[in-house]
């Protein structure tokens, strides 16, 4: 539930409206702007009786939420969030591009690699140490030893390294050697993790779960946002359908659907979403054209020797020609690169 106050409502008006929704036992969730002012209630609604608000003073109206999700719900904050990464952010005019290899390979790979995307103009360097592989026999990432050559990847690049946490136990090392945390497709539904990560304050990039309806996939920021992290970034990286030509399908309406249902960030990762190399550029364009705050993009060296997902990387030079080709939808949407 979400009582509208008057903007500029006088401050006593609003305590007490605060106030009398603590002594029902629900939690309030305020959110402020040059031109509203909005009080949210979260917990069980159902018997709270709308005309006692009211005929509050300073209160304009009462608007009953649907939704599983809150903290999440536009509804309950108007205006954009943009998320602080280090020295930068994402949500804002400036389009967050994410790239790097599928996983950590050695030192030398991810390096390379971050100097070739840095120079393209990529903004955060992705790459996996800890790697949620279907089958158990395949490469599982360098673990430990990958994050230490992230870690000097980030040194030589300068650039903020977004990395793949699959499970809590390693929170603490996670908050200490990384920019951003990366849940998962996979993990999208695992609460104990998202609970995890809402007692961070890291950014959290929350990607799609396989299998995930747009508001399975809110509900789930939702526990991330419930714990008082109010860092979290969304990413489609495509869905499960019938069609077995890509290896998933990209939701591009996933994300003019995100903007009006909520305020977080959304990103697009075609790498994941196609499986195929050639189809990242042309849905990266399409992905910033439907209003997308950012990109996740698949790069390596070596495509044809990657150990993992080399099918959908692309190269350092096709990298370089992907950024040269959102630069104009990039400006039609009237977001900077
Ligand atoms: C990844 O980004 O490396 C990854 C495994 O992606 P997803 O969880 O979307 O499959
Ligand atoms: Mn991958």
């Amino acid at each position: 539930m979400i009582i509208v106050m008057r903007a500029n409502v006088d401050s006593h008006d609003a305590d007490a409206v605060k106030n009398k929704i603590a002594n029902l036992g629900l939690e309030v969730y305020e959110s402020k702007g040059l031109n509203y002012h909005i009080i949210g209630i979260i917990g069980d609604t159902s018997n709270v009786d709308d005309e006692s608000f009211k005929t509050m003073k300073g209160v304009e109206k009462v608007i009953h939420v649907q939704e599983p999700y809150k903290r999440a719900s536009r509804l309950f904050h108007p205006e954009n969030s943009i998320i602080p990464v280090n020295e930068t952010s994402i949500g804002g005019e400036k389009l967050a591009i994410i790239a790097g290899p599928c996983s950590v390979e050695s030192k030398s790979q991810i390096t390379e690699i971050a100097v070739e995307v840095k120079e393209a103009g990529a903004g955060f360097l992705r790459g996996g140490a800890f790697k949620p592989r279907t089958s158990p026999y395949s490469f599982q990432g360098l673990k430990e030893e990958g994050l230490e050559y992230l870690k000097y990847a980030k040194e030589i690049s300068k650039l903020p390294i977004v990395v793949e946490l699959m499970s809590a136990d390693k929170l603490e090392m996670y908050e200490r050697e990384v920019d951003i945390i990366q849940i998962g497709a996979r993990n999208m539904q695992n609460f104990d993790l998202l609970r995890a990560v809402g007692q961070t304050r890291k950014p959290i990039l929350l990607k799609r779960g396989l299998s995930a309806t747009i508001e399975e996939f809110l509900t789930a920021a939702e526990y991330i946002l419930a714990g008082g992290n109010e860092n979290v970034i969304l990413c489609e990286r495509g869905i499960r359908t019938f069609e077995t030509y890509t290896r998933n399908t990209l939701d591009i309406s996933v994300i003019p659907v995100i903007k009006r249902l909520s305020h977080l960030p959304v990103i697009v990762d075609p790498s994941h979403a196609s499986g195929i190399w050639w189809m990242v550029e042309p849905l990266a364009m399409a992905a910033i054209a439907v209003g997308a705050d950012g990109l996740m993009i698949e790069v390596h060296n070596d495509p044809k020797n990657a150990l993992c997902d080399g099918n959908q990387s692309i190269t350092p030079e096709n990298f370089r020609h992907l950024m040269n080709s959102i630069k104009e939808i990039a400006q039609i949407r009237k977001r900077k690169l």
